[in-house]
């Protein structure tokens, strides 16, 4: 779809990723070819990678996103971590940076006191993080989440954090104009994980009162301030027994980005474009207003109750519309889903006056939207939308893999 939508395409190599998406000198020849100056990463791929950012400056091409610097502390969830507590910042209780051997790990262990989790300061997408319920478990938790660093991200350097029980997931969209000045734009609940993969995303947090979005928002965006951040970044937490505290940040664009654009009515991508352009940002603070709330389900094709990948040919495509509707897809009748991405084909937004209306919108756009051809995920949200603690917004980040449990296994 958008190879058909631009107004100019290049081809940029085969559909391995490796030789296209992730060719760096494929993309620096793209813009050559085409006179393109700027480049907005998206949300995959290249969007966090520092090396990157550095080529294309190299190449007196803008990068529509932060520095190469910020992409460098933050992608190394050590020095994100360490460069939070500086900050200010709330963190999780943990090990003071890396932790070299299974002797440490297991001291660190007693001393924090079980449950922990062992994560490769590499890690993203889920990768590379274990739980030691007890210290039974820690020799191959921890040599699990090495491995894993090392043969995901090419990094065994793991840490060690107090795994907590009941948090949500809670992250505040920042905003910054790489010279001193930042926003926050509120919170995002996204505890409605599976795999540590977000299924579905709200805003405002149904757990969040006025006044501690006023004072976590504010602890991030002067942090971003501080730091002189540009563009738009995530400050991820968890959230328990009313406190924050920071997992990591993603210094891009998220894929729940929608919820926030609907509740304040800002465009982050046009805003993106702008600073990078070295234009101020076109709201202060005190313009920020939450207008009523707004839900996002990620459509996967992936066939339940496994979540097997499901590519293959779309024979009927229908996306749901009217007041309140967002679909941001690449569907259209006919497409073929390539087998060698990502399942997700589709994001559905809604947005309502307040929770309930925006609840009404889901299940009603919900059975509007007609994917024909390939197995997807909408059966779960229709089962999940018949849920009490989903109604009423009473889920924390382990909701999701019990309901799985009890109510898909053996479907
Ligand atoms: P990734 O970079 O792979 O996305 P994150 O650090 O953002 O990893 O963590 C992803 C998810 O893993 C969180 O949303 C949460 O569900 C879970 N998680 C991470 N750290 C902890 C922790 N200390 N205690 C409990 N759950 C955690």
């Amino acid at each position: 779809m958008h190879v058909r939508m631009a107004d100019e395409s290049v081809c940029i190599g085969p559909p391995a990723g490796t030789e296209s998406y992730l060719s760096i000198p494929a993309i620096i020849a793209a813009c050559e070819i085409t006179g393109a100056q700027a480049i907005h990463p998206g949300y995959g791929f290249l969007s966090e990678n520092a090396n990157f950012v550095q080529i294309v400056e190299d190449h007196d091409l803008i990068f529509i996103g932060p520095t190469a610097e910020h992409i460098r502390v933050m992608g190394d969830k050590i020095t994100a971590k360490e460069t939070m507590i500086k900050l200010g910042v709330p963190v999780v209780p943990g090990s003071d940076g890396g932790v070299a051997t299974l002797e440490d790990a297991q001291r660190i262990g007693e001393e924090i006191g079980y449950p922990v989790i062992i994560k490769a300061t590499a890690g993203g997408g889920g990768k590379g993080m274990k739980v030691a319920q007890t210290a039974a478990d820690m020799p191959s938790a921890f040599q699990t989440a090495r491995a894993e660093g090392k043969s995901n991200f090419g990094n065994d350097e793991v840490y060690i954090e107090k795994y907590l029980t009941t948090p949500r997931h809670i992250e505040i969209q920042v905003f910054g104009d790489g010279k001193g000045r930042a926003v926050h734009l509120g919170e995002r609940d996204c505890s409605l994980q599976r795999r540590h993969q977000k299924v579905f995303e709200e805003a405002p947090g149904p757990s969040i009162s006025p006044e501690e979005r006023a004072k976590i928002g504010k602890v991030c965006a002067d942090a971003m301030a501080d730091i002189n951040y540009i563009g738009a970044g995530t400050i991820e937490f968890l959230y328990e027994n009313g406190e924050f505290y920071f997992i990591e940040m993603n210094t891009r664009l998220q894929v729940e980005h929608p919820v926030t654009e609907a509740i304040f009515g800002v465009d982050l991508v046009r805003e993106q474009i702008r600073v990078a352009e070295g234009q101020p940002m076109s709201f202060t603070q005190e313009d920020l207003k939450i207008n009523g709330h707004a839900i996002e389900v990620r459509i996967n094709a992936e066939k339940l109750p496994n979540f097997t990948p499901c590519p293959g040919k779309i024979t009927q495509f229908h996306a749901p519309g009217g007041l309140g509707v967002r679909m941001d897809s690449a569907l259209y009748d006919g497409y073929s889903i390539p087998p060698y991405y990502d399942s997700l084909i589709g994001k559905l937004i809604v947005h309502g006056r307040d929770r309930p209306e925006a609840l009404a919108r889901l299940n009603r756009a919900l059975g509007e939207l007609i994917v024909d051809g390939v197995d997807t995920t909408v059966p779960l949200f229709h089962a999940l939308l018949q849920e009490e603690d989903i109604l009423s917004g009473g889920y924390n980040i382990h909701w999701l893999e019990h309901w799985l449990e009890t109510n898909l296994s053996e479907a």
